[in-house]
């Protein structure tokens, strides 16, 4: 297990090279990435950016099934998702991979909004980067795709994420349409990711229409680096209120991704994530991805937060799991294997 967790810390930090199919470009979260499956781990590796290029891992085909090489010597069986069926219909005249798409391996992701009111952006934002995107998608067309998605492989859950619009409610009024369109057609769990509402009330709107976890990103925990990093995003305090508050509706599927590779201190992230285990939430903690250049931090230095973040869940009695969205997917964070490994190791170990 540890050489799992290991493996997908490394994954995520220098990514993989091969022949393969991006299967989402642009939105929320860690973009330009491929999804793998190896033994009961899945891990979204970087595979666009310049440093993959470089990365010693390369998925190849040999007979007819998918390996992982590391330095050009077979490591692992992978299993790589297929392009879903309904990547090739359309609806409104848009093809309907440009509504939702797939990631990790059954998840299901859609942004409402691709763009956002926040003049100064957030160092790490895709959602305005590309070409041919959809600007803001119709309930109704999310609702249709996820339906079809849905019945073409029943594991899929959603994630709902938005740009910030200038509205008190942050985007949250527009995704309970969204929620409520979606539940209409099938039943799909799903998870929203938006920015802390001016209101309470606005999360209990986000709830009673129906959505079953909820993620709050504080993102980083650092001040010296927080102006920067998410220039125009609510205080944490304000995070740490609205977080308190969904963990008393949404019980256990409450998370938060904290970033890490930005320039950010290693006892910002372990406090951060202590601050948010104390109020029962899950620290869903992600390297950095950057669009192109260098990668953003070392493998040694992620292991060492994931093991200090598995143990403080732990003595919290807080798991890296959820119903929905990121934290069911688990592929752009090791928290999880950190989690089921660290009764064996010591932190020093790792
Ligand atoms: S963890 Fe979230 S952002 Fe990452 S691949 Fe899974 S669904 Fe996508």
């Amino acid at each position: 297990m540890l050489n799992m967790l290991k493996l997908k810390v490394d994954l995520l930090i220098k990514g993989v090279r091969g022949n393969l199919k991006l299967l989402r470009h642009g939105g929320g979260g860690p973009v330009g990435g491929v999804s793998l499956k190896i033994k009961d781990f899945v891990v979204n590796a970087p595979y666009i950016q310049r440093f993959a290029k470089l990365s010693p891992y390369e998925v190849v085909r040999v007979n007819d099934k998918d390996k992982l090489l590391k330095n050009g010597k077979m490591i692992a069986d992978v299993f790589l998702p297929k392009e879903p069926k309904y990547y090739k219909l359309h609806i409104d005249g848009i093809e309907m991979r440009k509504i939702v798409a797939l990631d990790g391996i059954n998840t299901l992701v859609t942004s409402v909004l691709r763009r956002c009111s926040h003049k100064r952006k957030c160092a790490f934002c895709s959602l305005e980067r590309g070409k041919g995107y959809v600007e803001e998608k119709k309930p109704e067309q999310i609702a249709e795709v996820v339906r079809l998605a849905v019945e073409e492989d029943k594991s899929r859950s959603l994630v709902i994420t938005t740009g910030t619009p200038s509205t008190p409610d942050k985007g949250a009024l527009l995704i309970a349409r969204v929620i409520k369109a979606v539940k209409e057609v099938v039943n799909v769990p799903i998870q929203v990711q938006i920015e802390p509402p001016e209101k309470l009330e606005f999360i209990d709107t986000l709830y009673y229409a129906g959505a079953d976890a909820i993620s709050l990103n504080v993102e980083t925990f650092d001040l010296k680096i927080r102006h920067k990093v998410v220039p125009e995003k609510p205080s944490i305090e304000k995070y740490i209120k609205c977080l308190k508050y969904s963990s008393e509706l949404f019980d256990k599927n409450v998370s938060s991704w904290i970033l890490v590779g930005l320039g950010e201190s290693f006892e910002s992230v372990i406090e951060g994530s202590l601050k948010l285990c104390e109020i029962g939430v899950i620290p869903f903690i992600v390297p950095y991805r950057p669009n192109n250049g260098r990668r953003s931090c070392n493998s040694k230095y992620l292991m060492k937060i994931y093991a200090r973040a598995a143990e403080i869940m732990k003595s919290y009695g807080i798991k890296p799991e959820g119903v929905a969205g990121c934290i069911k997917c688990q592929a752009c964070s090791a928290i999880s294997e950190a989690f089921k490994i660290i009764d064996n190791y010591q932190t020093e170990d790792l």
